[in-house]
């Protein structure tokens, strides 16, 4: 596999609209998009820097993974995303490597990013996304 970039930071948030205006407006940087990802329960909106993005994760299901680490550790840093050249090559390697996956295959992501994400014990504590950007 080839990483390619530090693609976003992923932050889990309890409202969008008290959260975003730091991003865009004290900070400044340029909203890229704002998506529902229905089957991960998530509703997102993206700044993007130019050299790597933030994603603001707001839960919009009770069992989502984000409304689940909302509960438990309150709202902060949820996950750092790699973008890769070849996500299926991605998970073949990590398998090699004994790396444990949240699943076995890539899904699809916000932005049409074709995604896996490697479970926090695998790596220091860190949940790690790697996306391969849509063709
Ligand atoms: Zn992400």
């Amino acid at each position: 596999m080839k990483i390619l970039r530090i693609e976003h930071i992923g932050i889990a948030v309890e409202r969008l609209e008290n959260r975003s205006p730091f991003w865009a407006h004290v900070l400044g940087i340029k909203h890229a998009s704002t998506e529902i990802v229905k089957h991960e329960g998530v509703k997102t909106d993206i700044y993007d820097t130019g050299s790597g993005k933030v994603e603001l994760l707001k839960s919009i299901s009770d069992d989502s993974t984000i409304e689940k680490f909302l509960n438990k550790k309150g709202e902060g840093i949820h996950h750092v995303c790699l973008q890769v050249d070849d996500v299926e090559q991605a998970i073949i390697e990590l398998k090699e490597n004994n790396i444990s996956i949240i699943s076995e295959k890539p899904s699809i992501g916000a932005e049409g990013y074709k995604i896996v994400f490697i479970h926090p014990k695998s790596t220091g504590g860190v949940l790690v996304e790697l996306a391969e950007k849509a063709t």
